[in-house]
């Protein structure tokens, strides 16, 4: 068992942070504070060649494994979570058009998707349904050489840059089981009838919009049916999601990592009773449960993602590590504030950041309770084990 970074991931690690501590830390409280879109971060993250992670090198991508991927969003992360979800549904579905995608759906988008020419996300959310996503409303019905869509999807993040944006839709209404009428379509946001409504307010996580959509009778050439075959679409996202929830616990490895560092910096620095804070017992225990936590969270993200890597099934990891990391990173962000006093409830503080971008990794693809609901369909089957 070999728990050390490869040395090209830890090159990647050590260049990450680099261009996190330049480029990222020093706007990122007054940019997340006024929602400004970081156009400028989005530049340098496409010029180092990270739209293309998870893209194919014959389509111009990096092909990068999934530990070196949960290594990018760490880093992002512990600079500011919202920019690393500009990244993430993005990634995504790269993997989902390089997995599944026709050729001709490869060449027409992953070229363009892997410099971040064109970006893309992912349209599950319906306001009548998110986890329950064989429940969704959005129709596709086929006209000749197109599909006709029509319905709603909320909570959409990159919805505004996403060229061409992948939509969970349902070819068969009148199928059961549900999924076997279930498509993926990728739509072109210049089409008749596709129209962005609104960007909905967040507690956290600016940065990257978030937003509801219309689609009224869009017309989508049936070409651009992901893989060609309708009543595949839930199996395909939810393969994409297994990827996403390794970027999700990573996400939350790098907000938790920051909330320590923040608490661990705070506590050398602040007196009280004429001592360093960090001299009491009762911040010490807080210091030292931070750190077991984190460092376990990291450790079960790592091993989710080398499974992943292996090329086995990994919902059984992929959804610890997510569940695990992500009430780690808001049970961080709860203790860093404490250990910041009154301070850590001020907005000139980073922990302030931390407390509000924490819980979105508790809901984001995937609740931890359909999570563990997941996990332990795995287990009693019998297909998962531990131990
Ligand atoms: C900031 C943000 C960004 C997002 N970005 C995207 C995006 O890019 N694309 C996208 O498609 N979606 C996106 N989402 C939506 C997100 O994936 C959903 O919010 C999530 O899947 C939960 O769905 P829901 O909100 O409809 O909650 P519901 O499914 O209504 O769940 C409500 C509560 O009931 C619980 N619950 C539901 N069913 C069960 C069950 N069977 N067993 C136990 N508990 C259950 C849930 O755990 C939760 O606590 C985003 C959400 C947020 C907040």
């Amino acid at each position: 068992m070999d728990f050390e970074l490869s040395d090209e991931q830890r090159l990647l690690r050590d260049t990450m942070r680099a261009f996190v501590n330049a480029e990222i830390r020093p706007v990122a409280r007054e940019w997340e504070e006024s929602g400004r879109y970081p156009e400028e971060i989005v530049a340098l993250m496409r010029r180092m060649g990270l739209f293309g992670l998870l893209v194919p090198e014959e389509y111009g991508g990096m092909a990068a494994d999934m530990v070196s991927l949960a290594v990018v969003f760490e880093e992002i992360s512990r600079g500011w979570m919202g920019v690393a979800g500009i990244l993430g549904s993005h990634s995504l579905s790269c993997w989902m058009i390089a997995r599944y995608g026709t050729e001709d759906q490869k060449l027409a988008h992953l070229p363009a998707l892997a410099t971040g020419e064109r970006r893309t996300g992912i349209a599950l959310t319906e306001p009548g349904a998110g986890s329950d996503l064989q429940g969704i409303a959005t129709t596709a019905r086929r006209d000749g050489d197109s599909y006709v869509v029509s319905g709603r999807k909320t909570w959409i993040t990159n919805a505004r840059h996403a060229d061409p944006l992948p939509v969970l839709v349902k070819t068969d209404p009148a199928a059961r089981p549900p999924h076997a009428g279930m498509s993926v379509l990728l739509v072109d946001p210049a089409a008749a009838g596709f129209e962005v409504v609104r960007d909905l307010p967040k507690l956290g996580y600016r940065g990257p919009e978030t937003c509801e959509l219309v689609l009224d009778d869009v017309r989508v050439p049936t070409a651009s049916l992901l893989g060609g075959m309708p009543g595949r679409g839930l199996q395909q996202v939810l393969a994409a999601l297994e990827k996403g929830r390794i970027n999700i616990a990573a996400r939350a490895v790098g907000v938790a990592q920051e909330a320590y560092d923040q608490a661990l910096r705070y506590a050398g620095e602040r007196e009280a009773f004429g001592q360093k804070i960090s001299g009491f017992q009762a911040i010490q225990l807080k210091l030292a449960d931070m750190a077991i936590k984190l460092q376990a969270a990291r450790l079960l993200t790592y091993w989710a993602a080398s499974r992943a890597d292996a090329g086995e099934r990994a919902d059984l990891e992929s959804g610890m590590a997510k569940v695990y990391a992500s009430e780690v990173a808001l049970e961080c962000a709860v203790t860093a504030m404490g250990v910041h006093g009154g301070y850590g409830y001020s907005k000139e503080f980073t922990v302030e950041r931390l407390y509000r971008d924490a819980p979105l990794m508790v809901i984001g693809e995937g609740t931890n309770d359909i999570l563990r609901t997941v996990i332990a369909r795995a287990l009693t089957s019998g297909r998962g084990s531990v131990g």
